[in-house]
């Protein structure tokens, strides 16, 4: 079994394919349902409000938004690409769609070097490579 300092809580635990330990990551959800409840209820409500008003760190509701795990309807989120507004994710429909010719175009062009990955580093410390796994449950 291999152990892992929690990132949050610095907690030695029983490391997953979270960088968090279980503890954080139930808090986490608790704290995901309640920010979902509070925007059913206010739809229209800014990224600050919702951050006052459930206690989500901004930084933690933005890599929710970015994930495309929540949408909030204030346009405060900006397309990474050219500025245009968004709900959710990092880029707008038509630079997602643009992205997506030019991905699948490096996509090709990487598959060779692909087929000989570099050996694993064992020691290699949990990167921001290492990302949350969507949750889709319910
Ligand atoms: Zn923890
Ligand atoms: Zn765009």
């Amino acid at each position: 079994m291999e152990m892992a300092n929690c990132r949050r809580c610095r907690k030695l635990f029983a490391r997953t394919s979270d960088p968090i330990c279980e503890d954080c990551r139930k808090a986490d959800e608790k704290l995901f349902e309640e920010v979902k409840k509070y925007l059913r209820d206010n739809p229209g409500a800014t990224l600050s409000q919702i951050s006052e008003a459930t206690g989500m760190p901004m930084k933690q509701l933005m890599a929710y938004l970015r994930e495309g795990r929540l949408e909030v309807a204030s346009g405060e989120l900006a397309c990474r690409q050219c500025g245009a507004e968004i709900s959710s994710g990092n880029f707008c429909n038509k630079c997602a769609a643009k992205m997506g010719q030019q991905l699948a175009g490096a996509a090709a062009a990487s598959a060779a070097a692909a087929a000989a990955p570099p050996p694993e580093d064992p020691n290699k410390p949990l990167s921001g490579q290492v990302k949350m796994h969507t949750q889709q449950k319910k």
